[in-house]
């Protein structure tokens, strides 16, 4: 469905080398030098790439729904124009930049991009993309997967922006390193010597958003969580359940009026098997058995049957 293509180790042109000895080309050579730093592309038309979408997906806009208005192909966002600009996504271990494929339909010639919501909101049974958007900036799916990976080994949220940082720079110091080897009349090429623009691109998520795409992973899958916690149906015939109070302190906002924490739950109500396995969860306000009612019936109805 997509094509990725990393420009980790492009190799030196004759032409490049050409520019290296001239006297006056100090800015051909500050712009081949920087081309070792250009993010890697990310392709993404699925139209194009899966058959079956053909006369399938439809344009999202108001005037077109439900009137199967299809879509065909008809440019790209690849930055020719201002208008065409691709997004920027956070990578693992380069910078991404998202070109997608924009698609126009048949009854109104509304322009969608590849990206838009709706058009991956139709796509969501077929594939899933390899970017997470949000409103401004994006991710690829493999810094979800890391993200998601490194909770799950109980790292906190700045420990993971501290990971993440580390390897973007020492796959920065590596690209300075291949490019010294190409260009040994360059002195003192490192990720901190590099231009402001470049070490703006090389950038990393910062705490907050590793944690917005951490909980956007988990609403995501939540429905799945909790069907394969009830699920876990012990052989003993037994469960434990009982209110935990600790956990609740951490769950809240910072008002903006007195700057005060402010708790939203008193606390988690779980319920183990005999294993220890959780089979589901919720978070209370007061211990009210009317707060826990659905919970408990959920579990229960694929007991009994
Ligand atoms: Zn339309």
């Amino acid at each position: 469905m997509t094509e990725r293509i990393s420009f980790c180790h492009p190799p030196p042109s004759s032409n490049l080398q050409a520019s290296i000895s001239g006297v006056n080309q100090v800015e051909p050579l500050t712009q081949q030098l920087n081309l070792y730093f250009i993010p890697d592309i990310l392709f993404w038309d699925p139209l194009s790439t899966i058959p079956s979408l053909k006369g399938v997906l439809q344009c999202p806009k108001e005037a077109c729904k439900r009137r199967n208005s299809f879509l065909r192909a008809v440019g790209w966002k690849d930055g020719k124009t201002e208008r065409s600009n691709p997004r920027q996504l956070y990578g693992l271990t380069a910078p991404v930049e998202l070109v997608s494929r924009v698609y126009r339909c048949q009854l109104n010639n509304n322009e969608v991009v590849a990206h838009d919501g709706h058009i991956l909101m139709q796509l969501r049974n077929t594939d899933r993309p390899p970017f997470i958007l949000s409103h401004l900036s994006g991710i690829t799916r493999d810094v979800q997967t890391a993200i998601s990976s490194y909770v799950l080994s109980e790292l906190t949220f700045s420990r993971i922006a501290n990971i993440m940082k580390h390897q973007l720079l020492s796959s920065l110091a590596e690209r300075c390193k291949t490019l010294s080897i190409h260009y040994p009349t360059v002195v003192d090429l490192s990720p901190s010597t590099l231009e402001q623009d470049i070490k703006s691109m090389w950038s990393t998520p910062s705490n907050d958003f590793i944690e917005t795409i951490f909980l956007a992973d988990f609403w995501e899958k939540e429905k799945l969580y909790t069907h394969r916690m009830i699920s876990e149906v012990g052989t003993d015939d037994w469960i434990s359940m009982d209110h935990t109070f600790k956990v609740a302190c951490n769950i809240g906002i910072k008002q903006k009026l007195d700057n005060q924490w402010k708790k939203m739950f008193d606390s988690l109500f779980c319920v183990l098997n005999e294993k220890g396995q959780v089979m589901g969860w919720q978070l209370t306000k007061r211990t009210s058995f009317k707060n826990i009612r659905d919970l408990i019936q959920r579990i229960n109805s694929p007991c009994e049957s």
